[in-house]
């Protein structure tokens, strides 16, 4: 099952990394030459056909003269531009109203991995450059690794006082010899984790670990219950670009499926297997493909590659345990006794092959959903995208008009009326 929905289209984030040991290792280190400057230009132009929003990782921003130029052209075509430099590179105030002034919107500061070595006079670094940052009036994201356990409420004590646009934590995608973060541990984690906001004020948000919507979910957690859930992953609504031109899932994904020298952007992201691949969730093998969640969430495709080699296995890092259930048996079932069982099942994994509805006008009042396509006209496709239903979003069923038309559907914490032929064009799948 292919999404047939915008993130099948295009992407909706750009990273890129535009100097050379920004990140780490390069796919391709006999092609690896840095773009040029008129290169990196007509990769902008690319962008601009491609994604909405673009992350510039840089190392040493003084390797690249022309980052003004970039951020501008990016400005001048309407993309969001958020950059995140280096903190080990000398930063001036100056620069950062340079920047801004060309069009960065927002700076991503990253305090790295808390717990290694040098951690301490990295912290302090990050924060003279989260300070010079605000004085340029621009809004800080900062990004660092999950804390312990044990040192979570001192970190969010740390960002309460600090206020950020956004808290983002990585979970680790292992490199050779490096350790997968632990499942149950992890688990434990990211459920202090869905607690926090509230107390925080501080948005967070998490790469790498896309299992966080599920516990989100789960926990019914307010917070996070009204902020939008997008089920992007890599490959899926996101695409990475190296600083030779390899185009990439991801940061941590490190398999080229082709150049911006000799390829386009868009067209890798819609065409190669590699990503047509990782935007279908009925390709996901272990309990990644048995489970409910996998639309929306379908675990990290970059930790799934680095442990096993392959991309499509389930993400180790993932504690959740789907229940196999008779739902998943491939014959119909009678509708009593399915209707029955859904009820007593927690988990909403199914395949395709039950006579389900399949979209949201043979919906019955009262059911819950998950979006996966849309069959309508571009204009009212991009209309409901605006709304929030993007492939992934659960909605509710609310109720019915009298006779039956229109239907009010509850999708991320508000409700709206939709027309029948509206309705009969999204795709879903019921849970
Ligand atoms: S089993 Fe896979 S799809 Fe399900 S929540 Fe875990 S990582 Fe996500």
């Amino acid at each position: 099952m292919q999404l047939t929905g915008s993130l099948a289209d295009r992407p909706v984030t750009v990273a890129w990394e535009v100097t050379h040991g920004a990140m780490n290792g390069c796919p391709a280190p006999r092609m690896c030459v840095d773009l040029t400057p008129g290169e990196c230009l007509d990769v902008v132009d690319q962008i601009a056909e491609a994604a909405p929003r673009l992350l510039l990782i840089a190392g040493d921003m003084a390797a690249r003269p022309d980052l003004v130029d970039i951020v501008a052209r990016a400005n001048a075509h309407g993309i969001w531009v958020a950059l995140r430099p280096s903190i080990r590179a000398r930063l001036l105030d100056n620069d950062f109203d340079t920047l801004r002034r060309a069009g960065v919107r927002s700076l991503s500061v990253s305090l790295g991995n808390a717990h290694a070595h040098g951690a301490v006079r990295r912290i302090s670094r990050g924060l003279d450059v989260l300070t010079a940052a605000r004085r340029a009036r621009l809004a800080v994201q900062v990004k660092s690794s999950i804390p312990e356990l044990a040192d979570l409420r001192r970190f969010s004590q740390v960002m309460q006082t600090l206020q950020p646009s956004e808290w983002r934590m990585s979970l680790p995608v292992p490199k050779r010899g490096e350790e997968t973060p632990d499942a149950d541990r992890t688990e434990k984690l990211l459920a202090a984790l869905s607690r926090l906001p509230a107390s925080t004020g501080v948005p967070l948000s998490l790469s790498d670990a896309p299992h966080f919507r599920r516990i989100a979910i789960q926990s019914h957690a307010r917070a996070h219950s009204r902020r939008r859930i997008l089920p992007l992953n890599d490959g899926r609504g996101r695409i990475f670009i190296s600083h030779c031109g390899e185009i990439q899932p991801g940061a941590s994904f490190p398999i080229a499926c082709g150049n911006v020298r000799l390829h386009h952007l868009l067209e890798v992201y819609r065409e190669a297997t590699v990503f047509r691949q990782l935007r279908d969730p009925d390709l996901l093998k272990g309990k990644c493909g048995r489970c409910g969640f996998r639309l929306i969430c379908g675990g990290s495709r970059a930790r799934a590659y680095a442990t096993t080699g392959d991309y499509l296995v389930e993400d180790p890092a993932c504690g959740f345990r789907p229940v196999s259930s008779p739902l998943d048996h491939p014959m119909k079932l009678p509708s009593a006794l399915r209707a029955l069982l859904l009820r007593l099942n927690p988990d909403f994994s199914r395949t395709r092959s039950i006579a389900d509805p399949v979209n949201l006008r043979e919906l019955s009042s009262g059911s819950h959903a998950c979006v996966t396509g849309f069959d309508l006209p571009a204009e009212t496709r991009r209309r409901l995208l605006e709304l929030g239903f993007l492939p992934g979003t659960p909605l509710h069923a609310v109720r019915r008009a009298p006779l039956g038309d229109p239907l009010q559907v509850e999708v991320r914490g508000y409700h709206l009326s939709l027309r029948n032929r509206e309705a009969s064009g999204i795709q879903i799948e019921t849970r």
